[in-house]
């Protein structure tokens, strides 16, 4: 298309947009952006003149010339959401539901980030519900020193989502137990004591064992023996009834519930003999809570049929359901994995749950790692059935995103060593800018060390090169036999020569530690800075870093 034509057309689209009067501004902005090899001063003078003979047709006029153009979908911002089967606006609950048994993780974001942004697209609910019914293999962690529970749902603040509800499994017990006891009276539930291995065989080959079939009397009293004293752990379960001889083992006969002697559950203790099996807690906080949407991982097929029965035998209605794909993340410096990485921490191998070779989140938060920037990498990601290996660098370009724009610059030279440049005229002073794309931001002047004309500064040592230098927003330098001479020149000169272009800091720097994704602490000279806490900057050609504490930051990535 003629750049006059691409003028007409966003012309037109803005004046039928404002009342019949294009904005020439707004005009120009559109053309730039889909006219090739274009200038701002040619667009700006096509712009200016078609939107003037815009403006003198009547808004009838516009609209109906209008309708010979074709415009692409604007870009909506929650695109990558799919849409939900059946969700419907402010009718929607979704849950976001983790064990809290280890450090929140990359991992778990992606459940947050969804769940989240399904809610907002659906103007829902969102339920943040602790899945700790599980007290032997994934035992919920809460002691003095650490707490699952408050982190993960201080992370799912952080990372920018308001959670409308938290619930606690655990808590609901008396519920389940009243349910469960519904369920042996209706006859599809029985206290089995079969052995591990005899319920296996009976699942395998698809045939009741000699419990199945006990009166509704005789399993009440098993019950009550497994909830109160008389059978021991290990002796007896508590099976919902399904079919067995559905085409899936996985399918027939199931646990729901166990007895655990001493729990010494974190929130419970030892209150309770009996213990729900995921998928009947699970089942029934669902239906509590009145779940419509639930997204969970593919290897849950099984999972869902199973709560089908039990939706059914009480006439519930399930919720739909989506399933997801595995995401395996790879480039940290450990798993992202929170049992494992809890047992890291307990036997000292990782310094705490934000130790910055942590894939957790209260690593990456400290690092510098922006909220945003974990939202659109797992929004990008999506959500598809298809298994996805993405790796941090992915992660990393989604916060470069982000941080480019906000982050100020400065210049920390990570191993310094010291250059004395002698000629530097007076008049000559440091000036860069706090962003370069961003001039009303102001400028970095930090006051330099001058001594009978030589002006002593560090440079990275490995910029310290015989022959021509450009010192970023100082002066041109050569150097000769390690000697330092002032070169008139501003940096098209330095261009022109194809010369290095090196960052620097005035010899009053001070030292600022970089502590690295490995743990590694890296001591260089920062250039004289009012740097906030917490605040993330760039440390031209070095990184994002992010300040906490005096003279200390975390690095991000380059
Ligand atoms: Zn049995």
């Amino acid at each position: 298309m003629e750049l006059e034509e691409i003028a007409r057309k966003y012309a037109l689209k803005n004046a039928v947009e404002y009342g019949g009067e294009a904005n020439s501004g707004a005009v120009i902005g559109q053309v730039m952006a889909e006219a090739e090899d274009v200038d701002h001063a040619e667009a700006g003078k096509v712009a200016g003149r078609i939107c003037g003979e815009v403006n003198s047709m009547s808004l009838e006029e516009q609209k109906e010339e209008l309708e010979n153009y074709e415009f692409e979908e604007e870009d909506d911002e929650h695109d990558p959401i799919p849409d939900l089967e059946g969700a419907e606006e402010g009718e929607t609950v979704v849950r976001f539901a983790p064990n809290p048994n280890g450090p929140p993780h990359i991992g778990h974001a992606r459940g947050m980030v969804i769940n989240g942004e399904l809610k907002q697209k659906y103007d829902g609910k969102l339920i943040l519900r602790y899945d700790d019914t599980d007290p032997v293999t994934k035992r919920p962690l809460k002691n003095e020193e650490y707490n699952a529970y408050e982190m993960l749902e201080e992370d799912y603040g952080w990372l920018g989502y308001d959670i409308d509800e938290v619930r606690y499994s655990s808590r609901n017990f008396d519920r389940y137990i009243e349910y469960a006891e519904k369920l042996i009276e209706k006859g599809k539930a029985y206290v089995c004591s079969c052995s591990q291995e005899e319920g296996q065989k009976y699942r395998k080959e698809g045939e009741a064992c000699p419990h199945r079939d006990k009166s509704v009397e005789e399993n009440m009293d098993d019950w009550e023996e497994m909830k109160n004293g008389g059978i021991e752990e290990g002796e007896a379960v508590l099976k919902v009834k399904t079919d067995m001889q559905h085409k899936n083992p996985a399918i027939r006969d199931f646990v729901a519930w166990r007895i655990i002697e001493d729990p010494d559950h974190p929130i419970t203790g030892d209150e309770y003999r009996v213990w729900p099996m995921l998928d009947f807690a699970g089942a029934m906080e669902d239906q509590f809570m009145g779940t419509t949407h639930i997204v969970r991982g593919k290897e849950l097929r099984a999972s869902t049929k199973r709560q089908k029965y039990i939706y059914d035998y009480f006439g519930w209605e399930y919720p739909e359901v989506k399933y997801w794909g595995n995401v395996q993340i790879s480039g940290f410096n450990a798993p992202v994995s929170g049992s494992t990485l809890g047992n890291m921490i307990e036997e000292g191998e990782l310094d705490g749950w934000d130790d910055p070779r942590a894939p957790t989140l209260q690593a990456l938060r400290k690092r510098g790692f922006q909220p945003e920037a974990i939202q659109n990498f797992f929004i990008e990601m999506g959500f598809s059935e298809n298994d996805v290996e993405a790796s941090v660098d992915t992660l990393e370009t989604a916060n470069r995103d982000v941080l480019e724009e906000e982050a100020d610059r400065y210049f920390y030279v990570k191993e310094p060593v010291e250059l004395e440049i002698e000629g530097v005229p007076e008049d000559i002073e440091p000036e860069m800018p706090l962003h370069p794309d961003y001039p009303e931001r102001g400028n970095r002047t930090p006051e330099l060390g001058r001594e009978d004309g030589t002006v002593t500064v560090c440079i990275e040592e490995e910029d310290m090169q015989e022959g021509f230098l450009r010192l970023k927003g100082l002066c041109n330098i050569e150097i000769e036999n390690g000697e330092a001479e002032y070169v008139e020149g501003d940096h098209k000169v330095a261009l022109e020569k194809d010369a290095d272009i090196v960052h620097w800091v005035p010899e009053s720097s001070e030292e600022a530690t970089v502590v690295m994704p490995d743990a590694e602490e890296n001591e260089g000279l920062l250039e004289p800075s009012s740097i906030e806490e917490d605040e993330v900057v760039q440390f031209e050609r070095f990184g994002f870093v992010r300040k906490e504490g005096e003279e200390r930051f975390f690095y991000a990535h380059n």
